[in-house]
């Protein structure tokens, strides 16, 4: 029973039939094959299927992760000048401007903002 390789379209035409509701002996008529070749080759589809869906899943999660850190992005306060800037963390409260001046000891005009 080492049927011959199933070709792209027959898993599409399986995959159709299987959606509307036609039994193996159905699909194994309009295929020429078997219905435990079909039986047996809708399995492995499904697999493949699920694989799939799971690996996008998990790209999903992957992807949600990464945007996470940002979300503690926003306008914030600068205890230092008042001005509103774009605090990274929530601990970040010195603006850039003020951060370069109280580091570096510049004087206004030397600070540029970024
Ligand atoms: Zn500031």
């Amino acid at each position: 029973m080492a049927g011959k390789q199933w070709t792209a379209e027959e898993d599409a035409i399986l995959a159709k039939e299987f959606a509307l509701g036609k039994t193996r002996e159905e699909i194994a008529r309009v295929l020429g094959r078997t219905h435990i070749a079909v039986g047996y080759r809708y399995r492995l589809l499904e697999d493949k299927l699920l694989l799939e869906e799971r690996k996008k899943e998990r790209i999903r999660q992957l992807e949600a992760k990464s945007v996470s850190p940002q979300e503690n992005r926003k306008e914030r306060k600068c205890l230092c000048c008042g001005k509103m800037f774009l605090s990274h963390y929530s601990m970040n409260r010195i603006c850039r401007k003020c951060r370069q001046k109280r580091d570096l000891g510049l004087p206004d005009n030397m600070i540029f903002d970024t």
